[in-house]
C-alpha cells in the first residue's frame, strides 16, 4: 500500500480543541472542512472567525491573514456530510461523551472517502469502544489522535491504534503530524485516558483535593504550582479553566469509571467545587468564567 497524501481535512465540532485545529491545519495550508452544530444555526461566520482568531497573534504570518479565510470552509451536518467524501482525513473534536460522538458517527460513516482515514481527538475515552458499529474495512482506517490544548504551541500528539487499525492508517497519520504539522508523536496505548491524562489529571486532581483539605485558595495555588515554578500557564485551576470545566469533569469521570481498582488513579472523583461550576455553566475560558473570570 502507498503512503496517504492529505490534501483536505474535515473537523467534526468548532469548540476549543476544533477550532483550534483547524487553525493549525490552514497554518500548515492544509484545506479545512469545519463542521459544527452551531453552522446548523446559521452561524458558518461565526464559526470560521472564531478558528481565524486563533491565527491573528502569529507573527510573521507565514503567508498573509487575508488568504487564510480562503483555506477554511464552515460545514453543517444536515446538508454538508456528503462533502465529507473530499477529505483525505476527518478529525472528530466534540464533547467527550461517548454517546454522543457515536450517534454521530453512524451519522459520518457512510459519507467517508473509502482511502479517508477516521481519528477521534478524545482525551481519553476508548478508541476500541469509539470504534464499535463501524465496519472491519473502517475499523483499519480509525484511529485516536490526541492534540493538547492549545494545539499550536503544544507539540505532542498522541496516536493511539486499536488492534484492528491499519500499520499504514498508523504510518500515515505519524507522518502527517511531524511532517505537515512540526509535531512530534507518542504512540499510545488504548488505556482510559492514554499517558499524559493518566498523569496529567491525576496530578491535577491531588492538587486540588490537597487544595481543599488545607483551605487554601485557588489563586495561592496557582502561584504555588505555577509562577513559583518558572510556569505560570500551566498552573493547576488556570489549566482547568483553558481545557474546559465541562471537559475536564469528562476525563476525570473516564479515570474514576475505569480505574477501580487503580490505587492511584481511582482515588479522585470530580471535585466539589468544580462540579458546582460546571452545574453553574461556569465552564472556565470558553464560557468567560470558570475558577477565573475572563479579563
Ligand atoms: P468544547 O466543549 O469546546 O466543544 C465541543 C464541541 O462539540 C462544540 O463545538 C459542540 O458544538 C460540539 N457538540 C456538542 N455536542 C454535540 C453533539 N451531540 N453532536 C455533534 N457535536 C456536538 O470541547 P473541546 O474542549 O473542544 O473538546 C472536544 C474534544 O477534544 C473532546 O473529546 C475533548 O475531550 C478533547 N480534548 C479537549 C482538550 C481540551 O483541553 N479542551 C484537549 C485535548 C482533547
Amino acid at each position: 500500500m502507498s503512503n496517504l497524501v492529505i490534501r483536505k481535512v474535515a473537523v467534526l465540532g468548532a469548540g476549543v480543541m476544533g477550532a483550534q485545529i483547524a487553525a493549525h491545519l490552514i497554518n500548515a495550508k492544509v484545506p479545512v472542512m469545519l463542521f459544527d452544530l452551531a453552522a446548523k444555526e446559521g452561524d458558518a461566520n461565526g464559526i470560521v472567525n472564531k478558528a481565524l482568531a486563533g491565527l491573528k497573534k502569529l507573527s510573521p504570518a507565514p503567508f498573509g491573514n487575508a488568504a487564510h479565510g480562503a483555506f477554511i470552509q464552515a460545514a453543517n451536518y444536515e446538508t454538508d456530510l456528503a462533502k465529507l467524501g473530499e477529505c483525505d482525513l476527518v478529525i472528530e473534536a466534540i464533547a467527550e461523551r461517548m454517546d454522543w460522538k457515536h450517534a454521530l458517527y453512524a451519522k459520518v460513516a457512510p459519507h467517508l472517502a473509502p482511502h479517508a482515514i477516521f481519528a477521534s481527538n478524545t482525551s481519553g475515552l476508548s478508541i476500541t469502544e469509539l470504534s464499535n458499529g463501524f465496519s472491519d474495512e473502517l475499523k483499519k482506517r480509525f484511529c485516536g489522535v490526541h492534540f493538547f490544548n492549545p494545539p499550536r504551541y503544544m507539540h505532542l500528539v498522541e496516536l493511539i491504534p486499536t488492534a484492528t487499525t491499519d500499520a499504514q492508517t498508523l504510518d500515515d497519520l505519524e507522518t502527517f503530524a511531524t511532517t505537515t504539522l512540526g509535531k512530534g508523536v507518542v504512540r499510545a496505548k488504548d488505556t482510559p485516558n492514554f499517558i499524559a491524562n493518566r498523569v496529567g489529571v491525576f496530578s491535577i486532581l491531588a492538587v486540588m483535593a490537597e487544595a481543599e483539605k488545607f483551605g487554601l485558595s485557588f489563586d495561592v495555588v496557582d502561584d504555588l504550582t505555577g509562577a513559583k515554578l518558572g510556569r505560570a500557564k500551566s498552573a493547576t485551576f488556570r489549566t482547568a479553566d483553558v481545557v474546559g470545566l465541562d471537559t475536564m469533569a469528562h476525563v476525570i469521570k473516564t479515570m474514576d469509571d475505569n480505574l477501580k481498582d487503580d490505587p492511584f488513579a481511582s482515588v479522585y472523583p470530580v471535585p466539589t467545587v468544580l462540579k458546582g461550576l460546571v452545574e453553574k455553566g461556569a465552564l472556565g475560558q470558553k464560557s468567560g468564567a470558570g475558577f477565573y473570570k475572563k479579563e
